[in-house]
């Protein structure tokens, strides 16, 4: 009896649990689904496009998707074209690996209005996912503010200050880099609502902003310790110990000095985006931190801008049916939810972790999901065959690995100047290539 499962999204929290199926049991049938023609989630929607060596980790997923014992339904939503329903009827085990693709909202009046972006949706834009192609972001003004203080905020200020040289070995996407370009930026923001020593910096990420060939970042000295203090130990430590000496090397750049200013700004916590149809500025009011915690002041100060960038945080959606816990994430024990279905990486967890943090989660997850199995394997299942079959039936075009590859081929060979390639951002545009 062959065992098949079944993974619901291809990032590398569906990858690593691919992996450590076919680890547990090398011939069993492997089918991962993904909503987008396009595998690898975030590695290839989330990750910045200057940093493009990280996607190469894309290749040791792309290996799996090349098994013969493992197909991939690109194109294909689960909810929307097949439900949950009956993938956990034809298959022995269900994985949910479907990320975290929804802004945390800041909960402050003006958050509706234009010009105000979750950093999803402005990540997405730049790096060509289809839901976002069209966003169109507000970036005539000369400033943008983004709210938050990890690698995320760093990202997109740094792929709004880079020039188009900086830009060339990058995969941006062409509508992304044209408008930022077009852009008349002068100041960028990034405020935090607790100190330099709680930002989420990582300092690999931190320091390659004293490199900006067109943007001066710098922090205020007097917002700085002298040394870090507090709860830290080891590793964490160590990072926290990094960032401080960044911090203090960009206390000494002098603002003005490049076409764009880039302010870190700590102790300042959004109270209201201004506007009245659109961003016109943002309310910050400072705060002091005690045990770790942002506390008001009660002062406040507002600075003029044309956008806002919120990239304090992403929560799950999961497909009708999916018990879910109050912060957005998968309700779950160890792994699993419930019957013949389980849940990894950000949807179980939360958006915390790098490409790699997912392995070692993803992994035990699918040894429970293998032990579950072996106890009671049931009657033999029919797996994919079925879902093509279901698929077909309602007229969904599905795209296959291979079919996949087509398109990626393409992309490399439409790409220009430095660029490893130029994404297709609509997915009718991704299906021509396999008319
Ligand atoms: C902006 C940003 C930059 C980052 N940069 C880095 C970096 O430089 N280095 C690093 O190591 N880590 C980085 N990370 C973190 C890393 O991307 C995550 O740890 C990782 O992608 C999480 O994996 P995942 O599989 O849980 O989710 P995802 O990668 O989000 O994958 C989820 C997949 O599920 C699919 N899906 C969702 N719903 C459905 C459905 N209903 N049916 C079918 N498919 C569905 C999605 O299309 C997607 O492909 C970054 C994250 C972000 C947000």
């Amino acid at each position: 009896m062959t065992a098949h499962f079944a993974i619901i999204g291809s990032g590398p929290s569906g990858m690593y649990a691919a992996d450590a199926l076919l680890e547990g049991i090398p011939d069993c049938h492997i089918d991962v689904y993904d909503r987008l023609p396009a595998p690898f989630g975030l590695i290839r929607y989330g990750v910045a496009p200057d940093h493009y060596k990280t996607k190469n980790t894309a290749r040791q997923f792309a290996r799996t998707l090349d098994l013969p014992n493992v197909r991939f339904f690109g194109n294909v939503e689960i909810g929307r074209d097949v439900t949950l329903d009956e993938l956990k009827m034809l298959y022995d085990g269900v994985i949910l690996a479907i990320g975290a693709y929804n802004d945390r909202p800041l909960g402050i009046p003006g958050e509706d209005l234009a010009g105000v972006y979750g950093a999803c949706a402005f990540v997405g834009w730049y790096n060509g996912h289809p839901d976002y192609r069209d966003l169109n972001p507000l970036l005539d003004k000369d400033a943008v503010a983004v709210v938050g203080v990890g690698n995320v905020a760093l990202d997109v200020c740094r792929v709004l200050a880079k020039t188009v040289a900086e830009m060339d070995d990058s995969d941006i996407a062409e509508h992304a880099l044209a408008a930022i370009q077009k852009a008349p930026l002068k100041n960028l923001y990034m405020f935090g609502r607790r100190g330099p020593i709680e930002a989420g910096f990582t300092p690999k990420e931190l320091g390659e902003l004293r490199e900006l060939e067109r943007a001066v970042a710098f922090v205020d000295s007097k917002q700085l310790p002298d040394t870090v203090t507090g709860e830290f130990e080891g590793r964490e430590k160590g990072v926290k110990e990094k960032n401080l000496t960044i911090f203090k090397e960009l206390a000494t750049h002098q603002p003005g000095t490049k076409a764009i200013d880039m302010k870190i700004e700590f102790y300042a916590a959004p109270k209201e985006i201004l506007g009245t149809t659109r961003v016109e500025g943002i309310r910050m009011e400072r705060t002091k931190v005690e045990n770790g915690k942002a506390i008001s002041t009660g002062e406040t100060f507002d600075v003029p801008c044309g956008a806002v960038v919120k990239a304090i945080g992403y929560f799950s959606t999961a497909p009708a049916g999916v018990p879910m816990n109050g912060n957005g994430t998968i309700a779950n024990v160890d792994g699993w939810v419930v019957d013949n279905l389980w849940v990894v990486g950000w949807s179980k967890r939360g958006p915390s972790g790098t490409i790699p943090t997912n392995g070692p989660e993803s992994r035990e997850v699918a040894q429970r999901v293998i032990a579950e199995y072996q106890s009671a394997p049931g009657t033999e299942k029919s797996g994919g065959d079925a879902v093509a079959l279901l698929l077909k039936s309602r007229n969904v075009r599905s795209v296959d690995y291979p079919g996949w590859k087509k398109i990626a081929t393409a992309e490399v060979a439409r790409a220009t100047g430095g660029h490893p390639q130029e994404k297709f951002t609509r997915i009718d545009e991704m299906l021509a290539v396999l008319n």
